[in-house]
């Protein structure tokens, strides 16, 4: 009965790659196509703030399976496709590109995207998101060019990002809202020595920080981050607020400030 059906996953991330493996570990015999936005394998993203970011782990390591896996298990992935929308009750998927298809069953596996900065200046360039593996290699880049690195966030991932760029003897500023890093996630007494560890390791972290505006002589060029709190901290002239001068930014993009779509943490 499977033979004839059509298994459509949309997201080729790792529960879509997985979700591939699973159908066909559990007999199932037919079509299976894995749609993905991205023009590359399905990859894992945690190497994205720690080994791969350092330089120390190859794109083919973080694949969740190598290309032949798919064609030896007659899995039809297809990458560089956007699917814009799905029609439940005619089982179709329309794409951005190219004809749209039918399915039997299909899985939504779309994952997270980050949840941009809302502040003036959030688009200027050198502001860094961290979710795909191309962002992965403008960061990587950026460690090669720049000697200031400020990241606004500090979620666990963002906190390895940090870690990866004192590792390149970068100077790093982290700027936080709670009055601890992972407070909410580690408790207070924890809290307190993981604050300590990252100072300890040269971090400049500011605690109780918001961040009102990315600044910049240039329009189109981030250069600094203006706070709106009481951060003693002045660096620049501030108009009453506080300033982190930058040569680059990292948003946060994983844990709290990731709107989730599936699985994505
Ligand atoms: C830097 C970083 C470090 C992380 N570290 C950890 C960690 O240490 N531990 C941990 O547990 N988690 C970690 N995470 C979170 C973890 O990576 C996610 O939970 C995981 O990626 C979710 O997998 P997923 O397949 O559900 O979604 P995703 O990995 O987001 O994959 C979804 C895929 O769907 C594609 N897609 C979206 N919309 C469409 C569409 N309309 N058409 C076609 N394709 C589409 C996307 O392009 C993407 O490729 C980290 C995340 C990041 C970014």
């Amino acid at each position: 009965m499977d033979t004839k059906q059509t298994f459509v996953i949309i997201g080729a991330g790792i529960a879509g790659a997985k979700a591939a493996e699973a159908l066909r570990t559990e007999g199932f015999s037919g079509r299976i196509v894995l749609l993905g936005q991205e023009p590359v394998l399905p990859y894992e993203r945690p190497p994205l703030s720690t080994d791969y970011l350092q330089g120390k782990s190859e794109k083919a390591k973080i694949y969740v399976h190598p290309k032949p896996w798919y064609v030896g298990h007659d899995v039809e992935l297809r990458t560089s496709t956007t699917v814009t929308a799905i029609n439940p009750s005619g089982h179709r998927v329309s794409l951005a590109v190219g004809e749209p298809g039918c399915y039997d069953k299909m899985l939504l596996a779309t994952g997270a995207s980050p949840r941009l900065l809302s502040v003036p200046g959030a688009d200027r360039h050198r502001v860094y998101y961290l979710r795909r593996i191309e962002d992965c290699e403008q960061l990587k880049f950026a460690f090669t060019t720049a000697s200031r690195v400020v990241i606004v966030g500090a979620g666990w991932s963002v906190l390895e990002v940090a870690a990866a760029a004192r590792a390149a003897v970068l100077e790093v500023t982290v700027l936080e809202r709670g009055e601890l890093l992972l407070l909410h996630v580690l408790g207070r007494e924890a809290a307190e020595l993981f604050t300590a560890l990252h100072r300890a390791h040269g971090v400049d972290l500011r605690l109780g920080a918001r961040v009102a505006q990315i600044t910049g002589d240039d329009p189109r060029q981030a250069t600094g981050v203006e706070l709106d709190d009481g951060w003693p901290y002045r660096r620049g002239p501030g108009r009453g607020r506080h300033r982190c001068p930058a040569q680059h930014l990292l948003g946060q993009s994983c844990g709290s400030g990731t709107e989730q779509r599936s699985h994505g943490r």
